[in-house]
């Protein structure tokens, strides 16, 4: 059988994709022929801006459906307005900093629900609909935090820990069937948040850009370079593709080292 990466036909379901490397993935699903629904929190003009440009750009379906993916049945919601779902990508994620004593309860529980227990609703509601397709790719997004920890980040490791787990325990129910389930766990990417801290941190440090790039920002990633949100949406790529068929229950790092330290 040729190995292919054409997605066409395909749907993909991207949750928190009005933004950096949700929108990164969903361009590079949408560029290997799946048609994309893009989700997040808001129902602004430019969203729907967003799904129509790639549409456009791309020659296929594109949607965006307003969802909050702190609140389950919106989640289960999500999935059921999409229609169909052969390729769950859950990315959505929110951060918060603080020591364990002084970290407050609504950010915990928030961090839980957004970037954790999201991933078991649209998980839960997407199988049967991946069952009836005989065909499905789940691709939870987690982080190198989700294999390494940092102080002053709880939730958010435990949720990328949590996703690591929830990941495997997909891949054992969905082992037999043609459809896996993987983690991604990037580094340190260059989405436009990060790019915006930058002039930032230049400040805070009285350094160049290359050096608080190097020195500060990439501290823990060797390749003293940020991932691009156009390489994760290719990784997904791959993932979705027939060479990735037995690729299931794992985690894939694009973190430049990071995690071999
Ligand atoms: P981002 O803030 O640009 O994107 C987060 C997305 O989630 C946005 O589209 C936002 O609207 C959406 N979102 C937030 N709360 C939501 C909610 N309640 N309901 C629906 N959507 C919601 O950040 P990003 O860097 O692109 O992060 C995307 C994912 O990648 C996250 O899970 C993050 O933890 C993970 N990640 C990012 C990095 C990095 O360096 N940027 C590294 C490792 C992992």
């Amino acid at each position: 059988m040729a190995i292919t990466t054409d997605l066409s036909g395909k749907t993909a379901v991207i949750t928190g994709s009005n933004s950096g490397i949700g929108l990164g993935i969903a361009r590079e699903l949408a560029k290997a022929g799946a048609n994309v629904v893009l989700n997040s929190f808001t129902d602004r003009k430019e969203d729907h801006a967003l799904a129509e440009e790639i549409a456009d750009v791309c020659g296929v379906g594109a949607r965006y459906i307003k969802a909050d993916m702190s609140k389950g049945a919106e989640c289960r919601q999500l999935i059921e307005e999409a229609g169909a779902c052969d390729i769950l990508v859950n990315n959505a994620g929110i951060q918060h900093v603080a020591a364990i004593p002084d970290f407050p309860i609504e950010k915990w529980d928030a961090i839980i629900a957004i970037n954790l227990s999201s991933a078991f609703h649209t998980t839960a509601a997407a199988l049967p609909m991946m069952r009836a397709a005989g065909w499905g790719r789940v691709v939870n997004i987690a982080s190198a935090h989700g294999l390494t920890a940092s102080p002053y980040k709880s939730a958010y490791i435990a949720a990328k820990h949590g996703i690591v787990g929830l990941t495997k325990t997909t891949a054992l129910e969905t082992a037999e069937e043609p459809i896996t389930a993987n983690a991604i766990c990037p580094g340190y990417v260059l989405t436009p948040l990060v790019e915006a801290q930058i002039p930032d941190q230049m400040k805070a440090h009285g350094m160049d850009r290359d050096t608080v790039v190097r020195e500060v920002m990439l501290a823990r990633q060797p390749s003293k370079d940020f991932a691009t949100v156009e390489q994760l949406g290719g990784t997904t790529v791959f993932l979705c593709s027939d060479a990735a068929a037995q690729i299931t229950g794992t985690t894939i790092s694009v973190d430049g080292g990071w995690t071999a330290l």
